[in-house]
């Protein structure tokens, strides 16, 4: 049985890697720490996502055909260093604390909404990112337990940049409109 993190959120859930299973922190390796920031980052973030969008999150398996209909899907909540390493996540990847998720958005649910529907829920964050709106387009959100949090809602436009300006997320639905 996992532990749970939260009221909807249990531990195993958090500890998701499709392209590299092997590569991903058994759950008693974790430190304290690492358990702690889980679960403060499951209370208020991921049980934010799942009010802001109204449907559960469920662990990204291999048998699972994306976007699910009626569910979001976390594809990458905390990673070890070296999963990070291996899927080419940033150096200073908060995913690495356990304080940051990739969740696809449930079918029909385009990331560019999935991200505005967040930002109105007044879901804490430090950085929200929405990447190609179209079916398989996820969003980031990162919230840290302690220090600053920025509050960033960010676009991935086509041409790799992170634009935060106001209109990034119109700009990326006009890239990818369907
Ligand atoms: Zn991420």
């Amino acid at each position: 049985m996992s532990t749970r993190l939260s009221p909807h959120i249990l531990l195993s859930e958090t500890l998701v890697s499709r392209s590299h299973p092997a590569l991903l922190a058994r759950p008693d390796s974790l430190t304290p720490q690492e358990v702690a920031n889980l679960a403060l980052f499951a209370y208020v973030a991921l049980e934010g996502v799942r009010a802001a969008w109204g449907v559960p999150l469920i662990a990204d398996r291999p048998d699972l055909s994306k976007p699910v209909d009626g569910y979001g899907v976390l594809t990458s909540v905390h990673r070890s260093a070296e999963l990070n390493t291996a899927i080419g996540g940033s150096r200073t990847s908060d995913h690495m604390k356990g304080t940051a998720a990739d969740i696809l958005p449930p079918y029909g649910l385009r990331s560019t909404e999935a991200a505005r529907l967040i930002i109105g829920a007044g879901v804490p964050h430090d950085q929200v990112i929405a990447y190609h709106p179209h079916h398989g387009g996820h969003v980031h959100i990162g919230w840290r337990p302690s220090g600053t949090n920025r509050g960033q809602l960010r676009a991935k436009a086509r041409d790799g940049s992170y634009p935060m300006d106001a209109g990034a997320l119109a700009r990326l639905d006009a890239e990818w409109p369907t």
